[in-house]
């Protein structure tokens, strides 16, 4: 198979955990045949440094030709004073929005060989975390009209507008039905209907698309606040949740920091069509960048992401989250994840040990 990857490794230690992410593709390409295109392109500050722009429209066109966008982080110290329309997470925002990405998907997952590093009770944490969180990423109160920060009888009032039209929930609820399947087939959609009429929509929409179509996956509906509670309480219940925008960015945080490993957990953006854009959840982690500490782990499954969901090769994202399972457990750490008795290794090596495993 040829693919076409556009490469944005942004800023701090993008490129580093990027060129990681790059090797292991190259030994996934030699091992099972296939040849990957690299096109970098630049995002965020190294983009504003460069051309001005956090997004320039150079590197949407590149991304709009590639099968896949591979993206490292955004921000940094260096550009936090420059105006809000202007910053590097504006260019994370832009190309999103560019390529229509309306279907964030967050798997946390606690691996055994981490086990340590789980932020829960240990009984809580045996009965295991494995499940991923699907959040709709293009609409709700984040982007509703109207909004604004207004005077009214001379006090100040400040307002959004949460919003959903039933084609927006219907395609988002599809992906996660369409994931559960691919899983354990439970898929939880969470909203606050006891309060909210664009939720009340969400659980109606979400209910007839899966009695519809997906009468073979458990469905079950929860407010945002049990879930939140749950999440702590018992992760193990959940398999799928489905989620909008807002209280799926509050919900995937969580999810993924009760693992303990903020630099292992990786993510996918899907839209309507392709290129899907994969990235880690974490940020450009300044205080490190440079200094080859950073965890390309994330980066590296993101990968494993983009072989299974944007090229359907599942034994290629197989054999990648193998690898690294198998890095871990013959006692590799990077510092973030580093236990007693392990042996600590910096970014590059990371990525070379797991490369030699596949
Ligand atoms: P961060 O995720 O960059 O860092 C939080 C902490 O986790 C830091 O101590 C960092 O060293 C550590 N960390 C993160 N990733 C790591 C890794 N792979 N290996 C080892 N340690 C790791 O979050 P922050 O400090 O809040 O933000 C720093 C910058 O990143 C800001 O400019 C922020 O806007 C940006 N950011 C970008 C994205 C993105 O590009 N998707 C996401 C979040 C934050």
């Amino acid at each position: 198979m040829k693919k076409t990857i556009c490469l944005l490794p942004g800023d701090g230690i993008g490129p580093e955990i990027v060129a990681q992410g790059v090797t292991v593709l190259e030994a996934v390409a030699k091992k099972f045949g296939h040849e990957f295109d690299f096109v970098p392109a630049l995002i965020g500050g190294a983009a504003i440094d460069a051309t001005g722009e956090p997004l320039p429209a150079a590197t949407v066109e590149a991304c709009r030709k590639a099968d896949a966008v591979y993206l490292g982080a955004v921000g940094g110290p260096k550009w936090d004073g420059i105006e809000p329309a202007r910053r590097p997470e504006k260019g994370l925002l832009g190309i999103r929005k560019a390529l229509g990405l309306f279907a964030n998907l967050r798997p946390a997952l606690l691996l055994p060989e981490l086990a340590g590093a789980c932020l829960l009770r240990a009984d809580i944490a045996a009965r295991g975390l494995d499940l991923i969180v699907v959040r709709e990423l293009t609409g709700d109160i984040y982007f509703g009209e109207p909004r604004a920060i207004e005077e009214r009888d001379g006090l100040r009032v400040g307002y959004n507008t949460m919003i959903y039209d039933e084609n927006e929930i219907r395609r988002i609820a599809k992906v996660a039905f369409e994931t559960a399947r691919q899983r354990r087939r439970k898929v939880c959609s969470v909203e606050k209907s006891n309060v909210l009429e664009t939720s009340r929509l969400w659980k109606a929409v979400v209910q007839e698309v899966h009695d519809a179509d997906y009468a073979d996956v458990e469905l079950s509906h929860m407010y945002v606040d049990n879930a939140a509670m749950q999440l702590v309480r018992d992760p193990s219940q959940f398999d799928v949740i489905l989620t909008g925008n807002i209280f799926g960015d509050i919900l995937s945080d969580e999810a993924s920091v009760i693992t303990g490993s903020l630099g292992m957990l990786p993510s996918a953006s899907m839209g309507a069509q392709a290129p899907a854009l994969f990235e880690p959840i974490h940020g450009s982690a300044p205080d490190i960048a440079g200094q080859d500490k950073a965890n390309p782990l994330a980066t590296i499954l993101s990968a494993g992401m983009m072989l299974r969901l944007a090229f359907g090769l599942s034994a290629e994202a197989d054999a990648v989250e193998n690898a690294v399972r198998q890095t871990l457990r013959d006692g590799f750490r990077t510092g973030d994840i580093m236990e007693d008795g392990c042996t600590l290794v910096g970014c590059a090596e990371m990525g070379r040990l797991v490369a030699e495993r596949l």
